[in-house]
Order: C-alpha cells, then structure tokens, then sequence
C-alpha cells in the first residue's frame, strides 16, 4: 500500500460464498470478489463512506479499464471482473497513471533525470521525492516461506536485487542479522498493516510494499511460493516487483513491465521493460561506468532449474526421504501398469515401487526427453498404455519413452483447458478426467476429443476440493486426490469422498515410509 493512504478501509475486501460447508477456503477455491471493495482497496474509489453512486461507480471502472488495458465501458463486464480476480500487488493503483504520464514527459521535455525530481512533488507526497538519499542499502530476510529451502530463497532474493541494481546506481548486500534498510517477510491474514491490507489466502493479493523510506516488502504466506516451472506464484519474480515499490517506484501501465500490478510468470522475456529501467534510472542514475544487464528471463530460470536439481539430492541425502515428503507439495502423481507410483516436481521425478520403495530423484528430460522443464498434470492411461503430460496450453503423448507423431497438441484445439489441476484415467466412465478449478472435463482418449456434455461442475464428486495438484487411481479402484499436505479418498461405488487425511503420514505408497493410520469419516 502506499504510506500517504490511510488504513481505514475496516470492511473484509473479500466476499466468502455463504455455501461453503467443508471449510471455506477448502470448498470454495478463490473467495467471490467484491467489485466496490476491490475498486477502493485499490485506489479507484475514495473509501471514506461506503455509498458510492453510479457516475463514481462508472468513472473508477473506466480508470480501472484504462491501466489494465481493457475496453473502457464503463462497466462491470466479464472481461472487468476476470481481470481483477488475476492475482496482483496488494500495493494501491492510486496516482501510478499519473506519475507514468510524468515519467514519460520527462523524456520528451529533456529535463534533468537523476536525483530528486521536482515532477515527484505531488499535492499528497511530502517536498522531498520518495527515496533513498544513499546508494548502498542493505536488505533482511527475516522470516521464511514454508515449501522452498533457504538456500534458494535466498538465492531469488539476491537475484530480485540484482536485477535492479544492473540498471541503476543502487547496490545491495545482505545483513542477516542487524539493522537494514530493507527488511522482507512472510506473513498470513491480519498483521498489522491495518484490516484492509490483511493478507487474503492462495491467489487475490501475492504481497505489498512500502514506499521509501519505510522499507519493508511483506508476502502472503499462504501463497504457494515457487521459483521455477512449478504450479503456484514465482517468489524470484513478486519479490523483484516488489523490491521496486521500496526503491520508490509505483505501478506501471506497461504491459510487460515488471512493475505491472498483475502478477507476471517468469518466461523467456526480458525481466526488466524499459519502462521500469527508466523509472529507477530517475530516481538513482545509470549504473557506474553506464553499463546495463538485462538478463533474459530464460537464464533465470535456467540458474533456478540447476540449483533446485541440487537441492533436491542434497535434501534426499541428508534424511534419506524424497524432498516432496519434507515439503508436501508436488505437480502430479500417476502409477505405471507395474503399481509403480510417479511423483513428479518440477524438473525431477520420483519412482515408489509397488512396497513403498522410494528411487532417488531422476531428471523429467532424461526420461521424456522432449517435456518442458516441468509439467502441471500427468496420468498413465491403462486403456492405450500411453502416458499423457500437461502444462500451459499442450499435451505430450508417451509409448514408454517415445513421443508420439503430431504431439505436443494444443489442449484448446480438443476442447480441454490451460493449465490443468490434476489428469488421471477413470475407469468406471473408461476415460480420462482433467480438474480445472472448479469444473471437470471428460477426455475421450479414443476420439481425441472432450467428451460431449462437458465440462461439468465439480460438485458431481462430492467432497472433492479444488485446487488438487496430482490424483491417481489406486489397485482398488479407489481414487486419490492431493492438495498439498492433504488426501482424498472418493469412492467410485458411494460416489462421494470417504476418507480425508495427510498423505505424508498416512500413505505409505507415496514413499515417505510410515505406517498407515486410520482416519476414516464414514
Ligand atoms: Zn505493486
Ligand atoms: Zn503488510
């Protein structure tokens, strides 16, 4: 959030669906979006009185419209509301077109860049420009994400520094202990910045910062944090964006800017726009001696694949267990016509055989050699003996380890989403069934094609949570669901789940090797 803002807004920025019945956030997915509350936490709407009327209304949402980038009608359409259900900064859009606007006549007018520019001086900021006045500062990582190990958050910590100081007069050193001038921290829910900047679960706000001279960037603990091909929010990429707010810098309405306020992956582009190099260049001047590095996001991403390689055989020596048992998470789970288990994490997979034991971690390309770097849903289909991989908008069909002719196909061509939650075959409906938030699709693997009729909601599996990772079929025909820590059981003869529980603890087939407990809810 912005430090000239007031922490008044007192009401819950998110609605929750009175329906939910397991547990709200287990049940529902992402919460409902309320448009008033969304359009006042972020800066289109005063939030002084909660009755707003219709030309306020229209107006905010136009200037919504204008910095994402969407048709200014005016009003709530379904491109508006998708548009602020995407997962963004929690820091306020206020006056960022403005501020823009200014940057970009600085260039045209020639006026001097670097160092205190009288242009910052606006009605609500304070005389002197939100910055530092030193070009050393130094950063804190004071507490930790839970999934990711210290070694690599630090390493996309230093990274998100970098990227900055490659192009500007800054530099950056970490103090662990001590005072600094930086200081990042992982929190959930309320923390003290005030009811309407409370963190809100998976998805919605990633995180905020604060501008100079407060220095403190704050992230939602309850995101899944990652930091390569894997499903969740990219730690390297937030924590950059938000490092740009504690140098001083608002929101841009460049696209690919890295000081967008929605929530950008880590691809093969370049990390930094120009429009953000100019932005930090006139508050802090070029780097000494002039010279800009801008590195491609595929070299990131490359350095993050190499040393989370490592990390994995190093945590899978040191405790003799798989990295996905210590941390619960992984993309998806399938088993071989042997009973094998395969569980799969970014760009390694684990096999556990039909006794529960567990091989090291093996590289995904090894294998199948022509997958992405990781994959976000697999299944083993008995039917044709073929395995089938998931991720962004392809599938790759497998015979054992050859890819077959005409693949990787375009999921959308054959009626099946992006980015599924979890695939697996299903044989009492004798095809296979993709989850996708809170809808499932039927793919008919002997067409080729969804099945018609579908999707359908997800409230067909009664029980069955969104936002699974990985789900198998087990020898008993029993299916099983994965959301982090946690399993389901459904039934396929009572048609409902029967069993919750954690699977670490409780399925020994996963390879994390301790006896099974009972935990059955019928
Ligand atoms: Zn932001
Ligand atoms: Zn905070």
């Amino acid at each position: 959030m912005n430090r000239y803002r007031a922490a008044s807004n007192v009401k819950p920025v998110w609605v929750l669906a009175a329906t939910c019945l397991i547990s709200a956030r287990a049940a529902c997915g992402s919460p409902l979006l309320d448009p008033q509350a969304f359009l006042e936490k972020y800066g289109y709407l005063h939030d002084d009185h909660l009755i707003h009327n219709a030309v306020e209304m229209q107006s905010a949402i136009q200037k919504f419209q204008r910095l994402s980038r969407l048709p200014m009608t005016g009003e709530l359409d379904s491109a508006t509301l998708r548009q602020m259900a995407e997962p963004r900064c929690g820091v306020s859009d206020k006056g960022s077109q403005q501020v823009w606007a200014q940057r970009v006549n600085i260039i045209f007018t020639a006026r001097s860049s670097a160092g205190g520019p009288s242009w910052r001086r606006r009605k609500r900021s304070a005389i002197k420009a939100d910055k530092w006045y030193k070009s050393h500062l130094a950063y804190q990582i004071v507490n930790w994400p839970s999934h990711l190990s210290l070694g690599s958050v630090r390493l996309a910590v230093s990274a998100a520094f970098q990227v900055w100081s490659n192009v500007s007069g800054l530099a950056f050193q970490e103090a662990p202990q001590g005072p600094a001038d930086i200081r990042l921290a992982f929190y959930e829910g309320d923390h003290n910045d005030g009811a309407g900047n409370a963190f809100d679960g998976p998805g919605g706000t990633l995180a905020h910062a604060f501008l100079p001279r407060r220095g403190e960037a704050h992230f939602d603990k309850a995101e899944r944090w990652t930091l390569n091909g894997h499903k969740g929010h990219n730690l390297f990429m937030v924590m950059a964006h938000e490092i740009g707010h504690t140098l001083g810098l608002e929101h841009s309405p460049v696209r690919h800017a890295l000081m967008s306020p929605y929530y950008r992956k880590l691809g093969r582009s370049l990390v930094m726009s120009w429009d953000d190099i100019l932005a930090v260049q006139q508050l802090y001047g070029k780097p000494p001696g002039d010279r800009l590095v801008r590195l491609p996001g595929e070299v990131l991403h490359a350095a993050l694949q190499e040393w989370e390689f490592m990390d994995v055989h190093m945590s899978d020596k040191s405790s003799g267990l798989p990295l996905y048992c210590h941390s619960g998470v992984f993309d998806a789970i399938t088993a071989d016509p042997n009973g094998t288990v395969l569980v799969f994490r970014g760009s390694v997979y684990w096999s556990v055989s039909p006794e529960g034991r567990v091989s090291g971690a093996s590289p995904l390309r090894q294998h199948w050699a022509d997958l992405p770097l990781a994959i976000e849903a697999a299944a083993f289909s008995p039917l044709d003996a073929k395995w089938y991989f998931f991720k962004g908008k392809h599938i790759w069909r497998y015979t054992g380890q050859v890819l077959d002719a005409g693949f990787p196909r375009q999921s959308t061509d054959i009626g099946l989403p992006r980015h599924p939650d979890c695939a697996f075959f299903y044989a009492p409906l004798g095809h296979m069934v993709l989850l996708k938030g809170s809808r499932y699709f039927v793919f008919n693997l002997q067409t080729f094609r969804r099945e018609p009729y579908y999707p359908r909601k997800l409230k067909d599996w009664t029980g069955v949570p969104q936002g699974t990772n990985g789900a198998l079929s087990r020898p008993d025909g029993r299916l099983y669901l994965f959301r982090q820590r946690h399993f389901w059981r459904f039934d396929p003869v009572k048609v409902r789940v029967t069993r919750v529980g954690q699977w670490v603890k409780e399925l020994n087939w996963t390879g994390c090797g301790v006896a099974p407990q009972g935990n059955d809810i019928l």
